[in-house]
């Protein structure tokens, strides 16, 4: 998102829409000036959902910037504030954004109203035939105590935990190869999943948005309240969900990168492999994130099936060559568009980048020494005078 504003935008006036009621709904003035957001969201009030309305940006996304509206905003009916939010992230995404936006759409709806589910029941959350059991459990307890009973924390920031059960993840790889066989046979050209996976599919494009918006939303985003709140992991509104395959045919291992996500989500779902291990090098902002791995930032993680691994987008990672077999791994890239739009005035990335951290934690030494320095100087002198 950039700041480029054109004029007409600016000056649209705001469309007359019809309340819930009937009844025509005043909206507010659209003049930029007048579109503004609190800097700290209003933590009491509880967003509406914008489920089911028809919106060229998630539900989401209206629900968790409503908190950040100013206070007298708050109590109009939904329809104004959909209006003054959407005035607010239009004039933020360009028009070329827009334009890929609309033809990702496109390219969605041919590919849902065409393809048959192999498995119906993935496609609504069914948390019960999903999850493990003890997942669920700390799940709804909803407590830190709770979510630390049932993970790994091998290394700050990267937990690991068991997630789904067997038959889920069954189900899903055979849904994928399902997918998989469409595509082949009636040669639709896909997308893959990000620049670097030639192959694995987006779930997202082809009807599993909805639930995975909800694993998201219920599952997800609890935990990472608790343990990613400076990466704006209270906010996550948007994601991207697919499935990457690794073997002698298929990608072999995936360089060292971050994700452009605030939070990743990365469960092992299958089949029989060895190798592809997953390992982490530190967490680092955009200016350092070339700069060198401290020995107690080295993780390496064998892959369990039924397994996640949950990490800050920004903790820098990569897969070993999965040396013989197949595995197939479900990501689901988490992200904040509060916290993108916050960041861009924040310069100081201490609370959760290894080199700022160390950078700070120099120039307060630095500043120590000279203080100190400075005292024995000083009673140096004084020394001298008596
Ligand atoms: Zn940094």
């Amino acid at each position: 998102m950039s700041f480029g504003v054109s004029r007409e935008e600016i000056q649209q006036p705001a469309p007359l829409s019809t309340g819930q009621n009937g009844n025509v709904v005043a909206v507010l003035p659209t003049m930029a000036t007048a579109h503004r957001l609190r800097l700290n969201p209003n933590t009491e009030h509880k967003p509406e959902s914008y489920e089911g309305l028809q919106l060229e940006f998630s539900p989401l996304l209206f629900s968790s910037l409503e908190r950040y509206l100013p206070p007298p905003l708050l109590s109009l009916p939904r329809d104004s504030k959909l209006h003054y939010m959407r005035d607010i992230i239009i004039r933020y995404s360009p028009d070329g954004e827009r334009t890929r936006v609309q033809r990702h759409r496109e390219y969605r709806r041919k590919i849902i109203s065409r393809y048959q589910p192999l498995h119906r029941e993935l496609y609504i959350m069914h948390a019960s035939n999903f999850f493990a059991p003890s997942f669920l459990k700390a799940i709804n307890e909803n407590k830190e105590q709770s979510f630390r009973s049932i993970m790994a924390e091998p290394i700050p920031g990267v937990f690991t935990f068991e997630m789904f059960q067997p038959r889920f993840c069954q189900l899903l790889l055979s849904e994928v190869e399902n997918f998989e066989k469409w595509v082949y046979e009636t040669k639709f050209r896909i997308m893959r999943p990000n620049t670097m996976n030639k192959f694995g599919a987006v779930l997202d494009d082809f009807g599993l948005e909805t639930m995975l918006d909800k694993l998201m939303e219920d599952f997800i985003r609890p935990i990472s309240k608790v343990f990613y709140s400076d990466v704006g992991g209270s906010t996550l509104d948007s994601h991207h969900g697919f499935v990457v395959e690794y073997g002698i045919d298929r990608d072999i291992e995936l360089g060292f990168h971050v994700d452009d996500s605030e939070v990743t989500l990365n469960v092992c779902l299958g089949k029989q492999f060895s190798g592809g291990d997953l390992f982490f090098r530190g967490v680092r902002c955009d200016k350092h994130v070339n700069t060198e791995t401290q020995t107690d930032e080295i993780l390496d993680y064998s892959h369990i099936p039924g397994r996640a691994v949950l990490h800050r987008g920004r903790h820098r990672h990569g897969a070993r060559a999965t040396t013989s077999g197949q595995r197939f791994n479900l990501l689901l890239w988490c992200r904040s568009s509060v916290y993108r739009e916050l960041r861009k005035y924040q310069k100081d990335f201490s609370s959760w980048c290894g080199e700022c951290q160390r950078e700070k934690k120099e120039q307060q030494r630095v500043s120590i020494a000279a203080t100190k320095q400075e005292l024995l100087k000083r009673e140096g002198k004084a020394a001298t005078r008596t």
